[in-house]
């Protein structure tokens, strides 16, 4: 049967398919699962990666033996333990969050992952803490995956702190649809993409709501 449609965006994809490959290739430990579920235990918003995405991030951080990550945007810490776990030996992880509840969550969880000798989690506004975390750079990997009206100054960040050879990596960068309307947010977004476009080999993997990837110049 010949595909004549996929290259137009159109995804064969169904829950069915996706949930036979996450068994297959992201089977979730209990560190994983922990960090998974608890937006439902907790009463906060499940929005973190879907499991394919963070093996991804894994896999990621693995083909560049990542010994320097940052990441934006912890929630409960699911995409940071893919992150993490992808890291070369003595590889060290810094991940912003700005609500105490997440954080809290969070640290408890990498604690079970088993990674808390590795992963800090930086409580604050990732502006205001971002300049504390740059003295442990040049970073391998920075991953962005938060408030999305700042993705173009995290990006300048990212680009002024990442080594060349090393990966840019934002999640939502179809801003759930919304990248191409007016507005201050898909304007950001815009201007991730153009700069990040501008300084490193990238392109926009298409996840269900895009996953920029860069590798710096
Ligand atoms: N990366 C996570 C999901 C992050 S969701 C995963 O895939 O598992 C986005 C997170 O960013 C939320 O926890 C939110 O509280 C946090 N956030 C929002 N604005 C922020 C800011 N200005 N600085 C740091 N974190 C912020
Ligand atoms: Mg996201």
């Amino acid at each position: 049967m010949a595909d004549t449609t996929s290259r137009t965006g159109v995804t064969y994809a169904t829950p069915e398919i996706l949930g036979y490959l996450q068994r297959v290739h992201v089977p979730h430990d209990g560190g994983l699962e922990q960090a998974f579920t608890a937006p439902g235990h907790h009463g906060v918003p499940a929005i973190q990666v879907g499991p394919s995405e963070g093996k991804l991030l894994e896999l990621l951080a693995r083909l560049v033996a990542a010994r320097r990550v940052v990441e934006v945007g912890t929630l409960m810490g699911y995409s940071t333990i893919h992150l993490a776990r992808g890291m070369a030996p003595g590889g060290r992880l810094w991940t912003c969050e700005y609500d105490p509840k997440h954080a809290r969550l969070a640290r408890h969880h990498l604690a079970a992952a088993g990674l808390s000798d590795r992963v800090e989690v930086v409580e604050g506004a990732a502006l205001d803490t971002l300049p504390g975390i740059e003295g442990h750079g040049p970073f391998d990997v920075v991953f962005i995956d938060a408030d999305k009206q700042n993705y173009d100054h995290y990006g300048r960040w990212a680009l002024r702190h990442l080594r060349p050879g090393g990966l840019l990596i934002g999640d939502n960068v179809y801003l759930f649809g919304r990248l191409l309307e007016d507005g201050p947010e898909a304007a950001a977004m815009r201007r991730f993409h153009e700069e990040a476009a501008a300084a490193c080999h990238s392109v926009c993997v298409p996840t269900p709501d895009g996953l920029l990837l860069g590798v710096r110049r």
